[in-house]
């Protein structure tokens, strides 16, 4: 085989899911495809996430493979909810116009920490960010970012820049002006989206 296919395939290997024993599942920083008999499935690891999310319905024929199940779990403990409100207050001072952060964990210490981003343009309906240097044992899990007075959604230039093959946690914040915020969050692995459900601590 051509030594740029072997290059690309070990970037993300295709699995046969067996049928008659476990999955031995990914535990080191990579992706996978699955071929299961219940669809094809990606499977995303990181030092703080092990996930399997469907990608496609199952084969037209039989497949002699065994099946898999939705899988997330979260390699730190709780999400700093009080972070994400520190976001939010920060983000009413400068609606209506957008602005973004980055919530930062670090494995080695285990200590989060909320970076606002330096902002190359903003308004009312935009923000464009530099994207800050992480030190070796920091993930971004959390990339926030507000719309001002407008509702939390993921909108086609958050689609497409959540798309675009990041592994982290996205979320929008909303109306602003309001007492009460919306919020939408969503994990982002490869290009697959996930809705997740995130109650914001209203304050
Ligand atoms: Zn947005």
């Amino acid at each position: 085989m051509d030594s740029r296919d072997v290059a690309l395939q070990s970037v993300m290997p295709t699995v046969m899911v067996p049928r008659f024993s476990e999955l031995e599942e990914l535990d080191t920083s990579g992706n996978r495809i699955l071929m299961a008999s219940n669809g094809v499935w990606l499977e995303v690891c990181r030092t703080w996430l092990y996930a399997r999310m469907p990608i496609a319905p199952p084969a037209l024929i039989p497949v002699p493979y065994g099946e898999v199940s939705a899988e997330l779990r979260f390699g730190f403990g709780k999400l700093p909810t009080a972070m994400v409100s520190q976001f939010i207050e920060l983000a009413r001072i400068r609606s209506p116009n957008e602005c973004a952060a980055w919530i930062v964990w670090n494995q080695r210490t285990g200590k989060w920490s909320l970076r606002m981003l330096e902002e190359r343009s903003v308004g009312p309906g935009h923000v464009e960010v530099v994207r800050p240097a992480l030190a070796e044992d920091e993930h971004m899990i959390l990339d926030l970012h507000s719309h001002g007075l407008s509702d939390a959604y993921f909108s086609s230039t958050d689609d497409y820049d959540d798309g675009r093959g990041e592994v982290k946690i996205a979320g929008v914040i909303g109306n602003l002006n309001k007492p009460e915020v919306t919020a939408s969050f969503r994990l982002c692995a490869n290009g697959v989206f996930v809705s997740l459900p995130y109650a914001i601590p209203q304050g």
